[in-house]
């Protein structure tokens, strides 16, 4: 599936438009792009659907959503605010998304901010995602601040202590995103570069640690990553991205 788009769509659920647009910007701006925002149409059966997502224990179990449970979808959607503290199937989300999108033609490079925690298995175990490659790329706010791994410290103390609250006391202020971090705007460029990367060259990640398409297990990876390395894309990836730009002018 590899097909350099001639326009990204961004969407967004449960993030403030301010933030869609810019991203917008940063995006038409850094890949001389058309880029357009537009809303996502739920349907009828939408709300029972995404209750139907939540997964109920590690292994991936769902079930027949409760009634509350698909009411509080439906107000999630009026009110662009997902149930917080849910998780969700992440490809079982992702091939619903799909199904209401108005087109899936590859030309289109079809990007989800979401706030919605999602997760996918890994040898049988689900695990939360910040980035979810395929059709269309979901990027999850939420799961930037609760999937990659904090320092050890902090789980440490957890353990011992039973309290986050000391954990975190552990931690540098800097070391970690968390929710409404000043600095998730700047995180999630790094994030549509990914998606971008995938759809265009099918290379979504980088071995490079300081390569903003590094794919971080760790929180102190993700802000070095995408915040504290001295360059956004690595060498190979910068020049990736620049013979494409001057074959696109052509
Ligand atoms: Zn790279």
């Amino acid at each position: 599936m590899k097909k350099v788009p001639e326009e990204i769509i961004l969407y967004g659920e449960g993030v403030d438009s301010q933030l869609l647009s810019s991203i917008a910007f940063y995006l038409r701006d850094r890949l001389k792009i058309k880029v357009k925002i537009e809303e996502l149409h739920y349907r009828e059966n939408s709300p029972y659907l995404l209750a139907s997502f939540r997964i109920r224990n590690p292994q991936g179990l769902r079930f027949e959503p409760h009634p509350l449970e698909v009411e509080l979808e439906r107000k999630g959607i009026i009110g662009n605010s997902p149930p917080k503290g849910v998780i969700y199937d992440g490809w079982a989300f992702m091939r619903f998304l799909r199904s209401i999108l108005p087109s899936c033609s590859l030309s289109k490079l079809q990007i989800l901010i979401s706030s919605r925690l999602l997760s996918t298995p890994e040898e049988g175990i689900h695990h939360i995602r910040t980035i979810l490659l395929g059709y269309p790329s979901i990027i999850s706010v939420s799961g930037l601040v609760e999937g990659p791994a904090k320092a050890k410290e902090f789980y440490l103390s957890r353990r011992l202590f039973g309290d986050e609250l000391i954990g975190y006391q552990l931690l540098s202020e800097n070391s970690y995103l968390k929710y409404n971090d000043p600095r998730l705007p700047l995180v999630l460029r790094g994030y549509v570069l990914q998606a971008f990367f995938y759809q265009a060259f099918g290379e979504p990640f980088c071995f490079d640690r300081g390569c903003c398409l590094y794919n971080a297990h760790w929180q102190k990876e993700l802000i070095y990553a995408q915040l504290e390395s001295p360059y956004e894309l690595c060498p190979f990836h910068q020049q990736l991205l620049e013979r494409w730009m001057i074959s696109a002018e052509q």
